[in-house]
């Protein structure tokens, strides 16, 4: 028994179930992933305790020696992994980096553009009701119908009609890649920042299996908890430049104290990110969504209406199409649940279902690829996912295949 059993069992219980939930069934939500125990280790730690407002050498309170060491430590990492200038690892996530950043760069009422909800983007770029879509005049940009992909074309006209001081490239449904280039030339064009919020795909930046966009964007925010792998929060990474800005836009402007114990753990996968094993495990990350793609693409269960946008995928996820097939995206999610696949059901472009229901399903491959999943286990996912999207299926029998999945990569042994 350990002190949180002693303590308080109901809690102690409930997460002993959530250990279990995450060990016994197939992780497939593709902003979520494994920390390493070495990173909740860290983010158990006495560093906790600890008031630290300010920054490295500058802070408002004393004894800060040491979390001033772990903060510059992440920093430096940081910095080193993407080649920034600039970077402030404080946000306690990716929606509060994204409203320090436009804190920095914007006033209310400024325009921004950032990819519309349903075609793939985040609350955070522009939603009516997030702070996003309330302080800023939002002019969205769309997915081209027939490819599923962003339109630079599109983009290049609404910036020159509507002359945003913001463009926000990013996305956190969508399969492809964005021209980072591209978005820079129209945002110089017409005078507005580039920032670029690679929350989704910051792990494969990392291991150099996707463009970078420090060097195009003015500013870079991600989530550390997705593909990089890390503890749940945020970083803002900029040029030299607006260093001053969007250090007291995050503090005092949007935050208190600093979560030093975050930080810590933010540090330690970091160093992961930058290990050859990391960069395995992304390589693993984009054949698996590769695997799957290809077979709901060219598989039997086209048959019954399922597809996938775009065609297929770049990334670490596959947007599944449900406008043609009998299920909807609740319904799919359910199915999946059933036979112990966790996935989220996600609006699609021009989604003819209403948003608690929708037409789509975000698959991802994070998780299963730090569990050790490789390319026959992915086969195997993939037509364990393919059955179960069909009129009839076994549910007792996938269900069997998943544990056997399950059972072949332990995830946390010994915890
Ligand atoms: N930005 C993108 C692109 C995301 O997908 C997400 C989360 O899903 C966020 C920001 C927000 O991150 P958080 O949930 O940590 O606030």
């Amino acid at each position: 028994n350990t002190p949180l059993h002693e303590l308080d069992p109901d809690v102690a219980a409930a997460v002993d179930a959530e250990l279990h939930r995450q060990q016994s069934t197939l992780e497939m939500i593709a902003s979520e992933n494994f920390a390493p125990v070495a990173v909740m280790e860290a983010q158990g730690s006495v560093l906790t305790n600890k008031y630290a407002e300010g920054y490295p050498g500058r802070r408002y309170y004393g004894g800060c020696e040491h979390v001033d060491v772990v903060e510059q430590i992440a920093i430096d990492r940081i910095k080193e992994l993407f080649g920034a200038e600039h970077a402030n690892v404080q946000p306690h996530s990716g929606a509060q980096a994204n409203a320090a950043a436009m804190f920095a760069l914007l006033k209310p009422g400024d325009t921004i553009m950032g990819l519309n909800l349903a075609h793939g983007g985040h609350l955070t770029h522009g939603m009516k009701i997030n702070f996003s879509g309330k302080l800023y005049n939002v002019v969205a940009y769309h997915v081209d119908e027939a490819t599923g992909q962003v339109d630079m074309a599109q983009v290049e006209q609404l910036a020159k009609e509507h002359r945003p001081k913001l463009i926000v490239a990013g996305w956190s449904a969508y399969p492809r890649q964005l021209d980072f280039a591209a978005f820079r030339r129209v945002a110089d064009e017409v005078g507005a920042y580039l920032m670029v919020d690679m929350a989704h795909f910051a792990g494969l930046v990392a291991a150099g299996l996707h463009p970078n966009p420090v060097p195009h964007a003015h500013v870079v925010t991600t989530t550390t908890h997705k593909t990089l792998g890390g503890p749940r929060g945020g970083v803002i990474l900029s040029t030299q430049e607006l260093a001053k800005k969007i250090n007291s836009a995050v503090f005092p402007g949007q935050q208190g104290g600093p979560l030093e114990h975050v930080i810590a753990a933010k540090a330690v996968s970091f160093k992961v990110a930058a290990s050859e094993e990391f960069k395995e495990r992304q390589q693993r990350t984009l054949e698996g969504a590769r695997i799957i793609a290809e077979r709901l693409v060219q598989g039997d269960v086209r048959e019954y209406g399922v597809s996938v946008l775009s065609g297929g995928t770049d990334v670490h996820l596959v947007l599944v199409d449900l406008r043609d097939s009998e299920l909807d995206g609740q319904q799919a999610e359910d199915r999946l649940h059933e036979v112990g696949i966790t996935v989220n059901r996600n609006a699609i472009p021009n989604d003819p279902r209403p948003p608690m229901v929708t037409s789509g399903l975000r698959i991802g491959t994070p998780a299963l690829a730090t569990r050790g999943f490789g390319a026959e286990d992915f086969r195997e996912v993939a037509d364990i996912i393919a059955e179960a999207l069909k009129p009839s299926y076994d549910a007792r029998a996938l269900r069997d295949r998943v544990s056997a999945l399950a059972a072949k990569h332990p995830l946390y042994p010994g915890l």
